[in-house]
């Protein structure tokens, strides 16, 4: 499942939300600190944590 970045513009708080591809296009993130709605959302990392050969 893919991990949604997501940075709270009255908060400014960073989170994540794991969210299916249906789930994120029906459902109305809010920020988990302030329950804001003007959330912007960030680049989807996804899990790029993995080392890149080259
Ligand atoms: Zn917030």
């Amino acid at each position: 499942m893919p991990t949604y970045e997501y940075e709270c513009l009255d908060c400014k708080k960073n989170f994540s939300v794991i969210l299916s591809i249906s789930e994120h296009e029906k459902t109305k993130v809010s920020c988990p600190k302030c329950k804001g709605k003007k959330v912007k959302q960030s680049i989807s990392t996804f899990t790029t944590k993995t080392s890149r050969k080259s």
